[in-house]
C-alpha cells in the first residue's frame, strides 16, 4: 500500500504517501503551476518553501508544449525535483463546457511525461446544475473511471478516481461507492470550488462526509481547488489528505492578502498581521508602492507561508490530539465555517468510530458545540448502552464535578488507589453530566 498512517485525531491523518519520486507528508498542500505565468519558479517552491510536491495542469502543457515536455521531462521541464500531480483538464471542461482531447490520450500523455500522480479524464459537476446534469456528470466519470483500467500502462504512478456529484449528496455517495470498488490509489472530491467561493461551508462538510463515508477509508482523499488556510482545518478534520491551491496566485494577482481567518484587501491593512519573512520585513504602505509585478510576488509568497503555517499547526494538532480544539478557534472566525462546525452533529457517530478516544492531555470544553467531540460522544454512547438507572427514578440529576485548573494537591497526600477512585468518579460524573446537557441541547 503506498499510504500508511502514522497519527489520527478526528478523521484527520498524518500519513507518508508513497509516490515513484519519494515520499511526501500528508495533509499535504501542492501549490498549482501554471508554466506560463508562474509568480514563484517551482525550484524556489522547494529550496525555499520547502514544498513536497506541486500540481500542474496536463491538458495546458500538452496543448502548450506538447511533447517537449515527455522528451525533457516532467521534473525536468518544471525544474522541480519533488513529486508533481498533474490533472487532465476537467476543470477546463468546468469553466469552458468541453476539452479538445480524449481520456486516452490524456492518460497516455501523463504516462509519457512522468507524472507521480495523475488524474482520470472526469466530468466536474458543478455548482448549477440541475439534477440530471449531475446524474449525467457522475455516470460518465464511472464509465471513464472504469475505461480507464484498460487503457493505463504504467503502474508506477498513482491514479486518482474523482468523486462527483456536487450537491446532490444521493449521488456523491452512489460515485463514492462506484469509485471504490475500482482500484485507485488515490480519491478526489470534485467541484467545491463554487461551493467555497459562496461561504457553503457546510454544504461543503455534507459533501466530504457523504464522499468519506463511502469510499474505502485507507485510501487518501484529495480535495480539488481547496486552497484557503481558512478552511484547512474542517477539511482535514473531515479526512481530507491533499489540497491544491492557485488561490495563493490569483488572490496575489487582485492584492487580495490571506490569513488564516479570512482575507483581507492589501489597502485596508495597516499592520501585517503575520510574521513570515516578507512581512516582517515590510509594512502593507511599502508593498502598496512596489509595481504590480512585485506586489503580486510578495503577496503570492505571503499567501504561501500562511497555507504551510496553518497545515504545521493543523499537523501539530493531530499530533497533540487537539484538532478539535484548533477546530472550534477557527470555526469561530466565520459564521460560515460554524455553521459547517454544527454540522458535525450528524456525522457524530461515523467521527467518533474512527477517531481516537484516549488523548494525552486533557480537553477543553469551550462551549456546547463540543459536545459532538468523539471522546464525549463514545462515553455518552457507552453511557446509554450499559447503564442502567434505579427503577423508579423519574430524574437524574448529575453534577460535574471538575478539578479546577491550578489546583494544589494536598500535602498528607491519599493512596494512589484512592486518587485512582476518585478521577473515576470524577469522569463518571462530569460524562454523565454532558449527555444530559446534550439530550437537553437536542430535545
Ligand atoms: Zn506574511
Amino acid at each position: 500500500m503506498s499510504f500508511e498512517v502514522k497519527e489520527k485525531d478526528l478523521l484527520a491523518r498524518i500519513g507518508k504517501l508513497k509516490t515513484k519520486t519519494g515520499t511526501i507528508e500528508t495533509p499535504l498542500l501542492f501549490p498549482v503551476i501554471n508554466p506560463s505565468i508562474q509568480p514563484i519558479p517551482p525550484k524556489r517552491l522547494r529550496e525555499e518553501f520547502g514544498f513536497e510536491a506541486i500540481i500542474t495542469n496536463a491538458y495546458i502543457l500538452k496543448k502548450r508544449y506538447g511533447d517537449k515536455v515527455a522528451d525533457e521531462g516532467l521534473h525536468k521541464f518544471l525544474g522541480f525535483d519533488g513529486a508533481v500531480m498533474t490533472d487532465s483538464g476537467a476543470y477546463q471542461i468546468l469553466v469552458y463546457g468541453g476539452v479538445e482531447v480524449s481520456q486516452a490520450e490524456i492518460v497516455n500523455y501523463q504516462e509519457r511525461i512522468g507524472s507521480d500522480i495523475a488524474t482520470i479524464l472526469d466530468i466536474p459537476t458543478g455548482w448549477s446544475v440541475t439534477k440530471e446534469n449531475a446524474t449525467g456528470t457522475v455516470e460518465e466519470t464511472l464509465r471513464r473511471a472504469k475505461d480507464f483500467f484498460k487503457v493505463k500502462t504504467r503502474d508506477d504512478i498513482l491514479w486518482v478516481g474523482p468523486v462527483q456529484g456536487g450537491r446532490h449528496l444521493d449521488l456523491v455517495e452512489e460515485s463514492a461507492v462506484e469509485m471504490g470498488k475500482l482500484p485507485f490509489q488515490i480519491h478526489a472530491l470534485g467541484s467545491p470550488t463554487e461551493v467555497m467561493e459562496s461561504y457553503r461551508y457546510d454544504v461543503l462538510a455534507d459533501m466530504i462526509m457523504t464522499a468519506k463515508m463511502n469510499l474505502p477509508v485507507d485510501r487518501p482523499l484529495h480535495l480539488f481547488g481547496a486552497g484557503h488556510p481558512a478552511m484547512f482545518a474542517l477539511a482535514v478534520a473531515l479526512g481530507c489528505d491533499l489540497f491544491d491551491s492557485a488561490a495563493y496566485a490569483l488572490y496575489a494577482r487582485e492584492n487580495r492578502y490571506m490569513t488564516e481567518n479570512g482575507t483581507w484587501r492589501l489597502n485596508e491593512l495597516d499592520y501585517f498581521p503575520c510574521q513570515c519573512p516578507k512581512c516582517a520585513s515590510e509594512t502593507p504602505k511599502q508593498v502598496v508602492g512596489k509595481t504590480a509585478k512585485e506586489r503580486e510576488t510578495f503577496l503570492a509568497e505571503h499567501n504561501l507561508h500562511v497555507c504551510l503555517g496553518e497545515l504545521r499547526r493543523i499537523k501539530q494538532a493531530i499530533r497533540d490530539g487537539r484538532l478539535w480544539e484548533h477546530l472550534e478557534m477557527r470555526a469561530h472566525a466565520h459564521p460560515a465555517l460554524l455553521t459547517a462546525v454544527k454540522k458535525l452533529r450528524k456525522y457524530e457517530d461515523f467521527i467518533e468510530k474512527h477517531s481516537p478516544i484516549t488523548k494525552r492531555s486533557g480537553l477543553f470544553f469551550l462551549d456546547s458545540h463540543g459536545l459532538t467531540r468523539p471522546e464525549v460522544v463514545h462515553y455518552r454512547n457507552r453511557l446509554s448502552e450499559r447503564y442502567s438507572p434505579p427503577e423508579k427514578a423519574k430524574i437524574l440529576l448529575l453534577a460535574s464535578q471538575a478539578v479546577p485548573q491550578g489546583k494544589r494537591i494536598p500535602r498528607n497526600q491519599p493512596s494512589p488507589q484512592t486518587l485512582k477512585r476518585e478521577k473515576q468518579k470524577r469522569r463518571a460524573r462530569l460524562l454523565l453530566c454532558c449527555t444530559l446537557r446534550s439530550n437537553a441541547h437536542r430535545a
